[in-house]
């Protein structure tokens, strides 16, 4: 299964402080905990995927890191019974006032083997990691689509050795360090800690003459090209999931996802929000009085016709039906919203004042105006 991205398993944006982390994680921690789901798979999984995105995110070392290279900036950082520590400390201060019984099962889920999927189960298949890739494309390529090259380097089973790690007429051998066994405990017999054996990695087997590729691993990092289509109406933050195309997986396991993460680039014209664009136009004091045509290009730089009413104020928002982002799903398009910004002339010919002092003359304007709300301002 994929990988979700922390920010959304705890349901905060990106910028979130670490009081609404804290707060985001407790709810999910007290809706999915197991205690309160029992014989629940999925709400275990849910409250296991949760703590793994606080640990991440309340973490100020690992947050910026994460940020920046994704699952892959925060991999192997926990290994060997370190994983969730500090969610561990930080759990009777976000459960402090929620009464007791929380630190206790906690305690049990971590004698239980908290790790899940992400610890190497000796011998059984395991799913290799999803990557993140952060592309950034321009605004117009993302509101009418475009194809683009990504290069990133992912884990596959090494070619020499097909993933064996050992070279030509090799063999594997019982590791010596922890019996085969893959764990080693240390401690003083009456505090002990497990940990995966070092020497050979929790696989219980050490070969005599590793593979001169990878060095023993099996896997090899290499660098990959795909060209990857944006569909047209791809918003900022849209995740393109490419499967199969993350690390490779452990003991037949099947190969992580890698997670395109879309960032689409500010433009100096138009904004957007949802399926709609925005703009602004200037006219001037008399277009809008007496109204008029003008003719503006839309992001696609299709001349588009538009009727100014007379009588139109400052701030109007006009509708040009279908200019909008492209539909998807088949419906229909999205709208281009102008706003009317009427401007007043800074400097007047003589002329010009002239006509205006006439035009003012018997336009008998309201001595002391009223108040309005501000609401009906942009009207
Ligand atoms: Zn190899
Ligand atoms: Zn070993």
């Amino acid at each position: 299964m994929a990988k979700r991205d922390y920010y959304e398993v705890l349901g905060v944006d990106k910028s979130a402080s670490q009081d609404d982390i804290k707060k985001a994680y407790r709810k999910l921690a007290v809706k999915y905990h197991p205690d309160r789901n029992p014989g629940d798979k999925s709400a275990e999984e849910k409250f296991k995927e949760a703590t793994e995105a606080y640990e991440v995110l309340s973490d100020d070392k690992k947050r910026p890191l994460y940020d920046q290279y994704g699952f892959a900036g925060v991999d192997g950082m926990d290994q060997g019974g370190a994983q969730y520590s500090h969610a561990y400390q930080d759990f009777s201060d976000l459960f402090g006032g929620a009464g007791g019984g929380f630190s206790d099962i906690f305690d049990s889920i971590f004698g239980g083997g908290f790790g899940g999927s992400r610890s190497r189960s000796r011998g059984g298949p395991v799913t290799g990691a999803s990557l993140r890739y952060d592309l950034h494309i321009g605004f117009k390529e993302a509101v009418y689509g475009t194809s683009t090259d990504i290069h990133f380097r992912h884990n596959e089973t090494c070619e020499a050795c097909h993933g064996s790690g050992g070279a030509a007429g090799s063999s594997k051998k019982t590791c010596t360090t922890c019996n085969g066994t893959g764990q080693i405990r240390q401690g003083n017999g009456f505090f002990t800690i497990q940990q995966t054996c070092p020497k050979c990695g929790g696989k219980g087997t050490t070969i005599d003459k590793p593979c001169p590729s990878c060095r023993g691993s099996g896997i090899q990092e290499k660098s990959k090209m795909m060209s990857l289509k944006i569909p047209a109406g791809t918003d900022n933050g849209k995740r393109i999931v490419i499967p199969g195309q993350g690390d490779v997986g452990e003991n037949g396991g099947p190969a992580g996802d890698l997670v395109v993460v879309i960032h689409v680039d500010a433009h100096t014209l138009f904004e957007r929000s949802g399926q709609d664009l925005y703009c602004a136009v200037p006219i001037s004091m008399t277009q809008a009085a007496l109204g008029c045509d003008i003719e503006i290009e839309s992001l696609n730089g299709k001349k588009v016709l538009i009727k100014i009413p007379a009588g139109t104020s400052n701030g109007k928002l006009l509708r040009v039906r279908g200019e909008g982002v492209p539909s998807t799903s088949g419906l229909k398009n999205g709208d281009l919203y102008v706003k009317i910004m009427v401007q007043i002339p800074q400097h007047l010919s003589s002329k010009q004042r002239d006509l205006l002092k006439s035009f003012m003359d018997i336009e008998n304007p309201t001595e002391n105006p009223k108040l309005m709300p501000l609401s009906q301002l942009e009207r």
